[in-house]
């Protein structure tokens, strides 16, 4: 299991319209609206990160995408938490041009976050100030500078089960190395304020689904796990997911650090002590997990 934190280092007053965000400053919500944190302020969470047990540590701003001044403080914000924590640093700032890309990857940003959010035919339901294709081209330009490209999305925004699956087809001609998978958690002030939360049922089999089309992906669940899966948590690890979100998200609350490392001990899931390159921990019994290529699922059992 591979363990991250997020930090919403810049929060709402987004322009875009996304229609699940509270952060999309078209919307009445009660998020919180600040500017980029101090750096010092960024430290301090990524010790927390640490602390926790998480090895990777992801830098996320609510905007279209970053304009200069933002994209240097958050250059000098990774620098500073490379150095102090040696966590694996990654970004989510939105839509990004190649030079963007590259002054990321130089500085040493490891993953570069930037969802697909739903199926194409979905897409543009679900926001209208850019496009399916916007997206696709970050993705491929975070590639393209030599990052790993974390990309996934939002299940529950009333796609079909066949959009579903679509979905996960899409993800995966991409070649993500990391699947973020998050469930609907209606925001209030939101356009979708009202649409329904999946069954814990429907979330599993997407689960299962997302692990069988994209079997070397870190597939991580993410925001909204703790409302559809409730008490179901430990199944949806054993449906195939091999990574989490620890701590809490962009806008809502997660479940603490400890409960998370509680349930994987009772699973038998060895942490993963860093991304990529099979380095992975001693599980309590003192078996050694198998070293894997960058990906691999790796189960001590
Ligand atoms: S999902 Fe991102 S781009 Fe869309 S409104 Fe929210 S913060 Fe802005």
């Amino acid at each position: 299991m591979e363990l991250e934190s997020l930090l919403n280092a810049k929060s709402g007053a987004c322009p875009e319209d996304c229609a699940f965000c509270s952060q999309s400053a078209r919307f009445e919500t009660d998020a919180d609206v600040y500017a980029f944190l101090d750096v010092d302020e960024v430290l301090d969470a990524a010790r927390a990160t640490r602390a926790a047990g998480a090895t990777q540590f992801c830098i996320v701003v609510a905007v279209r995408g970053p304009e200069e001044r933002l994209l240097r403080r958050v250059l000098e914000a990774v620098e500073v938490v490379r150095s102090e924590t040696g966590l694996e640093v990654a970004c989510s700032l939105g839509l990004i041009d190649q030079a963007q890309a590259d002054r990321l990857a130089a500085a040493g940003v490891r993953r570069y976050n930037h969802n697909l959010e739903t199926s194409r035919a979905v897409f543009s339901r679900i926001c209208t100030t850019h496009t399916y294709d916007d997206r696709v081209e970050t993705a491929r330009r975070a590639l393209g500078a030599g990052m790993e490209l974390c990309c996934g999305g939002i299940l529950g925004l009333g796609e079909t089960l066949e959009q579903r699956v679509d979905f996960a087809f899409e993800l995966a001609e991409l070649g993500p190395c990391e699947v973020p998978i998050n469930f609907l958690d209606p925001r209030p002030g939101t356009p979708l304020a009202d649409e329904a939360v999946l069954s814990p049922r429907e979330a599993l089999q997407a689960i299962a689904l997302f692990r069988l089309v994209l079997p070397s992906a870190w597939l991580r669940l993410a925001g909204g796990r703790e409302l559809v899966l409730g008490e179901l948590q430990s199944m949806g690890l054993l449906a195939g997911a091999n990574a989490l979100i620890v701590g809490n998200y962009l806008t809502t609350v997660g479940r603490s650090a400890a409960e998370d490392r509680a349930l994987l001990d009772a699973l038998g899931m060895p942490v993963a002590d860093g991304p990529g390159e099979g380095r992975f921990m001693v599980d309590e019994a003192g078996a050694h997990a198998r070293p894997a290529r960058v990906g691999i699922p790796v189960r001590a059992d």
